[in-house]
């Protein structure tokens, strides 16, 4: 069992839950994040838009980036104490925040250590996946090159299982450590208490009730120059493919899950099925073929190059991006009988969606 280590003053206990999940939790009795949060002062009025890879956006009333632990609880602890709903940052990649922005704190927790003992890594949760990558060449490891490309934080990855090219983010995490937000109390969960699913964690079941503080990778050894070129093809297949020329949030759907369809149907996707890891139709295909490629609302697209991605041509707002979604779930359900489901967070001024 692998353990939080923070200074002492802590309450510590190991629940063993159903399926072997491990979860160790540990409460802090030393009174720490009341000693400081009195001088906490977040930014106020600050633009979402900046923070976001869509550029949309409206003010987050209270705004913080926390570069370390102690920063990260105080701003809990003053969260709490002054009843302010919290919203949780990494890269803003898979994010639309509303027009009119966020009546709470949006807090950034910045976690930028990555530590080596043997064939383990601990990530924090602000590390961008592009620099745990460079970090993997520079020291030979291999095992995460598939997310070549991929872009966002490691927080973001573990929360929503980011996955590509057959490979998914629970595929070398040993365990992942998190903060509960109202208690305070630290948990390490191995990777089975994580519970990943496709582009899911017992993290997004919480919906923001915990904060991932780091998670532990467990790597092999490998050259660094087959390193780099796995993670370049990723790179040189995504920009071919990718409509990144524009402010994008990327895939706005998750793929279909085949079983979705009767199976009589199943003939008709036999040339376009993917291993997602399962047999999965692609939302692109479903949405070129519903006739929609190129349709706009406002500022908002739906790509040509990838209709399963909806862009922003320079002065899309929230409503314009949320029109397109409706409209491409209407007709891609009246034409394949499905329900797409959204793999972006929408995240509206009192809550997340
Ligand atoms: C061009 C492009 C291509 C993409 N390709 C892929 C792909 O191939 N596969 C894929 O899976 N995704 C893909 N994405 C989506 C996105 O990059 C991933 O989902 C990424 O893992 C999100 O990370 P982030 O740090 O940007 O999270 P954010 O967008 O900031 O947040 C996403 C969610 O995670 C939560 N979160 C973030 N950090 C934490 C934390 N520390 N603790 C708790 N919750 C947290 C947020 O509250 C939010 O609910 C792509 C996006 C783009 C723009």
């Amino acid at each position: 069992m692998l353990l939080v280590s923070r200074p002492s003053g802590c309450g510590e206990s190991t629940h063993s839950l159903t399926n072997n999940e491990e979860v160790t939790t540990r409460s802090r009795s030393d009174g720490f994040p009341s000693l400081f949060h009195m001088s906490f002062v977040p930014q106020e009025n600050v633009s979402l838009a900046s923070f976001s890879n869509y550029k949309i956006g409206g003010p987050a009333r209270y705004f913080f980036e926390a570069q370390s632990f102690e920063e990260l609880h105080m701003a809990l602890a003053w969260a709490n104490e002054k009843k302010i709903i919290l919203f949780i940052l990494g890269g803003g990649t898979n994010l639309l925040f509303a027009d009119a922005g966020y009546d709470g704190l949006v807090l950034k927790p910045a976690l930028m250590d990555i530590k080596r003992d043997g064939s383990r890594v601990t990530v924090g949760a602000g590390v961008g996946v592009a620099s745990f990558l460079e970090f993997c060449i520079a020291q030979e490891l291999s095992g995460f090159e598939w997310a070549g490309g991929l872009p966002g934080t490691i927080g973001g990855a573990v929360r929503g299982n980011a996955g590509a090219f057959k490979g998914e983010t629970k595929d070398s995490i040993m365990a992942a450590q998190s903060i509960v937000v109202d208690s305070l109390e630290e948990r390490e969960r191995d990777n089975i208490a994580c519970r990943f699913g496709y582009r899911t964690s017992v993290f997004k079941e919480l919906n923001g009730q915990e904060i991932i503080l780091s998670a532990i990778f467990d790597l092999r050894a490998a050259s660094s120059e087959l390193i780099r070129r796995a993670i370049q093809e990723k790179i040189d297949y995504r920009i071919a493919r990718h409509p990144i020329e524009y402010p994008n949030i990327g895939s706005i759907f998750k793929n279909v899950d085949l079983m979705q369809f009767p199976e009589e149907r199943h003939a008709d996707f036999v040339d376009v099925v993917k291993h997602d890891p399962f047999p999965v139709v692609p939302t692109a295909y479903l949405i070129s073929e519903a006739g929609l490629k190129g349709m706009t609302h406002g500022g908002a697209m739906i790509s040509p190059k990838h209709p399963n991605f909806i862009v922003n041509t320079g002065s899309a707002t929230a409503e314009d991006v949320l029109a397109l979604i409706a409209l491409v779930k209407e007709s891609v359900s009246k034409k394949f009988s499905v329900l797409l489901e959204e793999e972006v967070q929408i995240v509206s001024a009192t809550s997340v969606a």
